[in-house]
């Protein structure tokens, strides 16, 4: 469901720091700029719990949140501004993730979270999913070698998509649970939509993926 507009977004945007106008500028040296030698990116933050709790928690990582809802984002925004003593390891990008390779050079994000990803049910709309094949290609290119691909989810129809359409991009699934908040893990905050539908008492799916160490072309040839 879609925010109403808030009247202050736009202009709280222009004025916060957090959010980085121009998002091409540090393409290729985020380490430098975050100080960090691992970098996690979350597409679709939201309004920024996840990206918030892990750069406190994991302060040697830098941390950058991808969001598309300007309106989403200037929330996000003004709760980092709130914070007592907000992390330096964070940066914010608006913007649709369809452009992620114009921010960030091939092999530049470590671990790249999809937290609750939109469902679009709807199989016409199937090709905005985070997950879809195209966005996948995409991921494959910005990540590094060892990099990973983390995902959360509510919904079992995308989850069971996303399985198959990592499946078939040729990626390796390392880890995969179909009730991950059964047991506690301290190490990977809440999101916002997360404790919703923990609230609700259901289960959420997890998934990583990592890049093949290497392509077996004689198996795909059978
Ligand atoms: N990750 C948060 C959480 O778990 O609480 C928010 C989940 S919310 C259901 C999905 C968010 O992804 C929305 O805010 C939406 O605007 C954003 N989004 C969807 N497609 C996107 C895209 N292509 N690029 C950037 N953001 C996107």
């Amino acid at each position: 469901m879609r925010m109403r507009k808030l009247p202050w977004a736009e202009e709280y945007i222009r004025q916060a720091d957090i959010v980085i106008k121009e998002q091409s500028k540090y393409k290729g040296t985020w380490k430098q700029k975050l100080s960090c030698t691992k970098l996690h990116v979350e597409i679709g933050c939201g309004k920024g719990d996840y990206l918030l709790r892990m750069s406190e928690k994991d302060t040697e990582s830098g941390w950058i949140g991808i969001e598309k809802d300007t309106n989403v984002m200037a929330i996000a925004a003004r709760k980092y501004d709130r914070q007592p003593q907000p992390s330096q390891n964070i940066a914010f990008l608006l913007g649709d993730a369809q452009a992620l390779q114009e921010w960030f050079e091939v092999g530049e994000i470590d671990v790249l979270h999809l937290n609750f990803s939109d469902p679009w049910p709807k199989k016409r709309a199937h090709k905005k999913r985070l997950s879809h094949a195209s966005f996948i290609a995409m991921y494959r290119q910005v990540l590094s070698e060892n990099g990973e691909i983390q995902m959360k989810t509510d919904n079992s129809s995308l989850f069971e998509f996303s399985l198959l359409q990592f499946q078939e991009g040729g990626w390796y699934l390392h880890d995969i649970s179909v009730d991950y908040r059964r047991i506690s893990h301290d190490e990977d905050a809440v999101t916002e939509y997360e404790q919703r539908f923990m609230d609700l008492q259901q289960p959420i799916y997890r998934a990583v993926w990592k890049k093949f160490p290497y392509i077996n072309t004689d198996k795909k040839k059978r």
